[in-house]
């Protein structure tokens, strides 16, 4: 068993798991380059794959000695067409093309588009689009069972290709039943974070929640217009956001993704919710061992702003480079974090919040951050609320989350900055703060003649009731003297 892996950054990363990286030597080297977290991604893999890499982690985690995060993100319910007679048909502009339930193979004028529900919400003038938006259309014509539009863009469309409806709330239903089937599966496997793709409005995220029922905590995935629009009310209700690049550049103009995911982010970080930003984000990589300069700006740009997280999909699941992706984002990042620009960044960026004891306490704790020299703040916590908030404040310093709760440790591994440490339970303040020095001093946080900021809540192992800070030193005996009971 190993133990003193730390990471030197703040920001975390998310890492696909894919048939580039199922093996238990690539998952672990993937967790060694850096990731944090793993995700599983439900459109790919049977429920046998999908079990073997979670197996395959939770044994990482104990060889490794460190709590490792899960997330499943589920499909969502994607629109596709049906199939062509004759292989793939290229459609030109300006001619009309027909969507419909006759699920007779289509060509050049027509295809079976196999959801009634989309149908009776489009009018005249909704945009369609197929293919990842590289064929764009304009309903010209609906009815129940039909829409007749105009061909704005042409290109190749082929069997099953992928439909987005970017100007209308879809009358869906948030979950699919494979969603459904997936959800179950992966709840009863054990996962800390659900993605929800396609979310349009709160009530998705409370069904999803529904059917999680505690066992795991939900991310909305931001990839609809309509999702943007109710982007706060989404926020207040989940637990953590993605901003999905990929299908929302799809559904909205590319341009206007920049502020989009600066304004989710300051969102998210005003209420101190985990948002982590995805797609492309290291894409050249799929095929080449260095990414474009390009890629690295908008690593470090999602950084800078005080992301959680930053999330490699097909590069780490599917790519030639998996690892060197890896290894990339996490050079990036140590990179960044130490220019003074960004600590400026992250200050000026900060918004403060003071809503109750906990508040207070961990706001205190980050004045002591930065009106001292002590090492690293650590916190107790055991639904992680607490450590969430510490990670709020964004402090200078580092933040090591102990907490008895495997779960919450897990959960925590998303979260900026946070370094999450399982430990057994405490019942008295005292040995908490020795137990916190041993910790800063395990990890290599801090050393014997540095002082440390602990938080805590008594009574112990009461969720909630974060209300002591102590500016301890780190050598064991400066803490109490002899005076330990
Ligand atoms: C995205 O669209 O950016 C995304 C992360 O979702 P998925 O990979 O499921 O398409």
């Amino acid at each position: 068993m190993t133990t003193g892996i730390r990471r030197r950054r703040n920001v975390k990363i998310v890492a696909t798991l894919g048939p580039a990286s199922d093996t238990k030597e690539m998952i672990r080297a993937l967790f060694i380059a850096g990731a944090d977290v793993f995700r599983l991604n439900m459109s790919h893999g049977s429920h046998a794959e999908i079990g073997v890499r979670h197996a395959i982690i939770r044994e990482l985690e104990v060889e490794l000695n460190r709590p490792i995060g899960i997330l499943a993100d589920l499909q969502g319910p994607k629109l596709r067409c049906g199939e062509f007679a004759n292989g793939p048909e290229m459609l030109v502009e300006g001619r009309p093309f027909r969507f419909d339930l006759d699920t007779t193979p289509g060509d050049d004028t027509r295809v079976c588009l196999p959801h009634p529900e989309i149908f009776k919400a489009l009018e005249v003038g909704s945009t369609l689009l197929v293919n990842d938006g590289k064929i764009r259309m304009s309903v010209t014509e609906c009815g129940d069972d039909f829409a007749l539009t105009k061909i704005e863009v042409g290109g190749e469309i082929s069997n099953r290709k992928g439909v987005n409806v970017p100007d209308v709330v879809l009358p869906l239903a948030a979950l699919s039943s494979k969603d459904r089937a997936d959800l179950e599966f992966v709840c009863s496997l054990g996962v800390e974070w659900l993605g929800l793709s396609f979310v349009q409005r709160p009530s998705d995220v409370e069904e999803a929640r529904h059917l999680a029922s505690g066992r795991a905590k939900i991310i909305s995935k931001i990839e609809k217009p309509a999702a943007v629009d109710a982007f706060e009310d989404i926020l207040a209700v989940s637990d953590g956001i993605m901003v999905a690049r990929g299908d929302l550049g799809v559904e909205l103009p590319v341009h206007a993704l920049p502020p989009i995911q600066k304004r989710l982010i300051m969102a998210c970080r005003r209420v101190g919710k985990p948002v982590i930003v995805a797609t492309q984000m290291m894409e050249s990589m799929i095929s080449s061992p260095v990414p474009t300069r390009a890629e690295v700006s908008d690593v470090a740009q999602a950084i800078y702003d005080g992301a959680d997280a930053v999330m490699l999909s097909a590069e780490s699941a599917a790519g030639d480079y998996p690892i060197e992706a890896v290894t990339t984002m996490n050079n990036v990042a140590e990179e960044v974090e130490k220019d003074v620009m960004y600590r400026e960044g992250i200050n000026a960026s900060y918004t403060p919040s003071r809503q109750g004891v906990a508040d207070a306490i961990t706001v205190a704790a980050r004045e002591v951050a930065e009106t001292t020299d002590v090492k690293a703040i650590v916190c107790f916590t055991q639904s992680g609320t607490t450590a969430q908030l510490a990670a709020r404040e964004r402090p200078r310093v580092p933040i090591i989350a102990l907490t008895p709760m495997v779960g919450t440790a897990r959960r925590l591994a998303l979260v900026w900055g946070l370094h999450c440490v399982v430990i057994t339970e405490v019942d008295r303040f005292k040995m908490a703060v020795v137990g916190a020095a041993k910790a800063a001093k395990e990890y290599g946080f801090a050393n014997e003649d540095d002082m440390i900021v602990v938080t805590a809540g008594v009574p112990f192992n009461t969720p909630g009731t974060t209300n002591i800070l102590r500016v301890a030193p780190v050598n064991e005996k400066l803490i109490y003297g002899n005076d330990l009971d």
